[in-house]
């Protein structure tokens, strides 16, 4: 059984990001600009948006962060995504989610220019990634779809199962291994024999958001597996009560039969924000009318 090491190979797309990055500046004075947007004090954001800015920088691109009060209204977000889609200095715009309930999350993703939207979910993107066109991947389902690629190979006439239907992970999942010409089963919180479809499956992606859901029986010998949870769970350990982050799949037990699989943490996590700086290279490289890092798209 091989464990994947997304920490590792995130390290590696990194590096090809920060190269380009790197050229880009030598070669025509261009530096990618990210833009964060965080809406509130949700702690698991703040620590994402933080992340994201300091990779960015790493990478050599131009990180801008703005923060705004949970209490903020409609029409000020929007204007602030409006003044970033008109700033040439900004390739990439994300808007960190989930965002206050008073605000319209599909209106303000909608909102952000289709070239700039880095994370992938505006519905232009999603379209385009739907009838299989160039466009902006979401960066989770990216970064699990770089894995496979990687360490499975050709995917062609696998069997993959994705658990979840969301429209960050599951459907863009469900269009990426498509692509990849594999026959794909995603099942949700309705589907009634989800054990049955991942026993004949070779390649499981999980993105269900419900600790050790995935057993071991469910698996069958020699899958593939990618567990894209996060979970939170408090643990019990000499006496102590411990925070611990876990996967949607029981790894201990299930990578017992798994060829491959990804821990939590270290597996898809890195992958994600790879991912990002990648797509904001990308829409930057387009925006400019360069060629594109053919090795960092799809
Ligand atoms: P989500 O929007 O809550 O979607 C969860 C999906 O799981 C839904 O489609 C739901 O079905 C399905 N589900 C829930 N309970 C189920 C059950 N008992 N049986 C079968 N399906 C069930 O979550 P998400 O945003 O896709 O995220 C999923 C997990 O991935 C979370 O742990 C999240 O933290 C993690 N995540 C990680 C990254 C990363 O960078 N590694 C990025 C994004 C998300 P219904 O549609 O029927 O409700």
């Amino acid at each position: 059984m091989n464990i994947i090491d997304g920490k590792a190979f995130s390290e590696r797309i990194r590096e090809k990001v920060k190269s380009h990055v790197d050229n880009l500046k030598k070669n025509y004075d261009i530096v990618p600009g990210l833009a964060v947007v965080l809406v509130g004090e949700d702690p698991a954001s703040k620590v994402y948006v933080k992340n994201k800015g300091i990779q960015t920088k790493k990478a050599g691109m131009n990180s801008y962060e703005y923060k705004l009060e949970e209490t903020v209204d409609e029409k000020t977000l929007l204007e602030l995504v409006k003044k970033l889609n008109d700033d040439p200095n900004i390739h990439g715009i994300l808007c960190q989610l989930p965002l206050p309930k008073h605000l319209n999350e599909d209106m303000i993703i909608n909102t952000i220019k289709p070239s700039k939207d880095v994370d992938g979910f505006h519905i232009s993107n999603v379209g385009l990634l739907n009838t299989g066109q160039k466009s902006l991947v979401p960066c989770t389902p990216l970064g699990c779809l770089m894995l496979l690629r990687e360490f499975v190979g050709n995917l062609e006439g696998k069997k993959a199962t994705v658990i979840g239907r969301s429209n960050i992970v599951g459907k863009p999942m469900f269009n990426l291994l498509l692509s990849e010409n594999c026959t794909v089963t995603v099942v949700h919180s309705k589907t009634k024999n989800i054990e049955e479809i991942c026993k004949t499956s070779d390649i499981i992606v999980a993105a269900v958001g419900r600790p050790n859901f995935v057993k071991s029986s469910w698996i069958k010998q020699g899958a593939v597996i990618i567990d894209v949870g996060i979970n939170r769970v408090n643990i019990e350990e000499n006496g102590e009560t411990k925070s611990k982050l876990i996967g949607d799949v029981d790894f201990e037990n299930c990578s017992k039969f798994a060829n491959a699989i990804t821990p939590v943490p270290g597996g898809v996590g890195p992958m994600t924000i790879a991912c990002l700086l990648a797509n904001t290279l990308v829409a930057c490289c387009r925006s400019n009318n360069l060629k594109e890092p053919e090795e960092l798209i799809l």
